[in-house]
């Protein structure tokens, strides 16, 4: 997957820790998939580090 799903832009590929995903820097589109969660973890955390990498 290189084109945004949303805009057709091109998207970038962010990896953190074990996880990683695809985010648009166009139209802020992200695909987080949800199976890499791993249980008993707080999903406000995983967006709060990922929102702190992408603002990076
Ligand atoms: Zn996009």
């Amino acid at each position: 997957m290189d084109e945004c799903p949303r805009c057709r832009g091109s998207i970038e590929e962010l990896s953190l820790g074990d996880v990683s995903t695809v985010t648009c820097p166009h139209c802020g589109f992200a695909d987080i998939p949800a199976e890499h969660q791993p249980h008993g973890e707080e999903p406000e955390s995983w967006r709060d580090a990922f929102n702190r990498f992408y603002e990076e």
